[in-house]
């Protein structure tokens, strides 16, 4: 396991080589570490004539972050970030490259870009609809342009959310979302409580954890409990020995379970008094063209991966497990967006997720509770170890960061869905996939 060519190709004689060859040079990506600023140098703030830039402005400055509204020649900017909220026609879009042409090699390595907008639905009048979709194809482009570790985002605020922007724009510039450019995020109206500690956003909160035995399970349980929650991590027993050791180390509980056993809803509600944060992470991959798939593929995988997701859900909240406020997490994958080949059960089971995400969000609306999901893109893990040599280096590189994602970064994306700060992004599905190419 491990990325072999980007390590070379950050060291000394490797940089060397990969620029004369002119060979795919991946960068070091900035990664959160408790106490980091926000971001790597002043935020360029543009585009007041908006709704966002005057709130968003106060409260950069209230975390530190030193906000500047013109850049010299030469100037080295940690972020870009864009009120368009005030463009009301496709004549005002020239406002964008006003903005971005100027300032477009000023950005530090793992520099951010961010672009406020109003989700198409809720614009005045179609005049508005339609430029303010438009800007996905300038935040996904710079995501491709720009390079060197810098991600490019669209954060669509619906009409009074403007007060709940917080934890997003902190996950966003932060090195928590390293891994994940090209997205676009919808916040909705409303307002949402501001943690006592952003480096501990989750104090006093539990989370359950499936499939935390090892791999990106193992690093949510990880990030979760360095933010502050009291973690009980999940997995089949025999995983029991690998799980023990994960629960251990974030000095949570471990609950051996295999969740496709049809009393496991119940033998969980059984463990479990109240819980904020619930990830549904476990999962498995039995591949096959449908042609050659014998009956068994199909059905574990739907079960692991989709329908015990849902019975686990439907009992929990009957059962008024999920407390108000609580925070319901699925783990899809770009697979689910863009299909693979040898993986229609697979794909359609993270499919699933999505719908499940999408019908879900207004339903629980009503009762405080969130639910959202990360859609990987190929991530260093034992699954994605066993994959066949080339199609391994072909997911590590084609993608806007030249590398693979790590665990973390899809924990880290899922520790801000969990956040209190988050309390108004619900039903969306953000790609954790360094802007792949696959499942755009
Ligand atoms: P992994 O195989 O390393 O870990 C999955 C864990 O889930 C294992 O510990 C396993 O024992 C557990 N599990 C499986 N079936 C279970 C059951 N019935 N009951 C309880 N636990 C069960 O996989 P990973 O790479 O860490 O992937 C984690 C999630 O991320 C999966 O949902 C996977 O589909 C998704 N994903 C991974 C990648 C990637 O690149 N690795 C990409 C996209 C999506």
């Amino acid at each position: 396991m491990g990325d072999r060519y980007a390590n070379f190709a950050n060291s000394g004689v490797g940089r060397g080589v990969v620029k004369r060859l002119g060979l795919p040079d991946p960068p070091r990506l900035r990664r959160y570490r408790p106490g980091d600023p926000l971001t790597p140098g002043p935020v360029l703030l543009g585009g007041t004539a908006g709704r966002l830039a005057g709130p968003v402005g106060k409260l950069l400055e209230a975390a530190g972050v030193p906000v500047v509204e013109t850049a010299e020649e030469g100037a080295r900017l940690g972020a870009l970030v864009f009120d368009a909220t005030g463009i009301t026609g496709s004549a005002g879009l020239r406002a964008l490259y006003d903005y971005f042409h100027p300032v477009a090699r000023s950005l530090v390595p793992s520099g951010r870009v961010i672009v406020l907008g109003t989700p198409p639905a809720a614009a005045a009048n179609p005049r508005e609809a339609t430029a303010q979709r438009a800007l996905e194809g300038l935040t996904r482009s710079i995501g491709k342009e720009f390079g060197r570790g810098i991600t490019s985002q669209l954060v669509y605020v619906a009409p009074g959310g403007e007060e709940a922007v917080e934890s997003t724009l902190r996950f966003l510039l932060s090195g928590r979302s390293a891994y994940v450019s090209g997205q676009v995020v919808e916040i909705g109206a409303g307002r949402a409580p501001a943690p006592a500690d952003w480096d501990r956003p989750l104090a006093g909160k539990t989370a359950l954890v499936t499939g935390a035995a090892r791999g990106i399970g193992a690093a949510i349980a990880r990030v979760l409990a360095r933010d502050g929650a009291d973690v009980i991590a999940l997995d089949v027993p025999a995983a029991g020995d690998a799980l023990a050791g994960v629960a251990n180390d974030v000095r949570g509980r471990a609950v051996q379970l295999d969740l496709t056993a049809p009393d496991a809803p119940t033998r969980l509600a059984g463990h479990l008094s109240g819980l904020d944060i619930l990830v549904h992470n476990a999962g498995i991959t039995r591949d096959k063209t449908i042609a050659r798939m014998d009956e068994s593929r199909w059905d574990s995988v739907l079960d692991v991966n989709l329908s015990s997701q849902e019975r686990i859900n439907d009992l929990l909240l009957e059962r008024g497990i999920i407390k108000a406020g609580g925070r319901l997490i699925g783990v899809a994958s770009i697979a689910g967006i863009a299909g693979n080949r040898g993986q229609t059960n697979y794909a359609t089971s993270k499919a699933g997720v999505i719908g499940l995400v999408r019908s879900m969000a207004p339903v629980l609306a009503g009762q405080g509770i969130t639910i959202n999901a990360v859609a990987p893109g190929f991530i260093e893990t034992a699954m994605t170890a066993r994959m066949p040599m080339f199609l391994r280096e072909a997911g590590r590189r084609m993608n806007s960061m030249s590398q693979g994602g790590l665990p973390v970064d899809v924990a880290e994306t899922i520790s801000w869905f969990a956040s209190p700060g988050s309390a108004t992004v619900t039903g969306n599905v953000v790609r954790v996939c360094g802007q792949s190419l696959l499942g755009a």
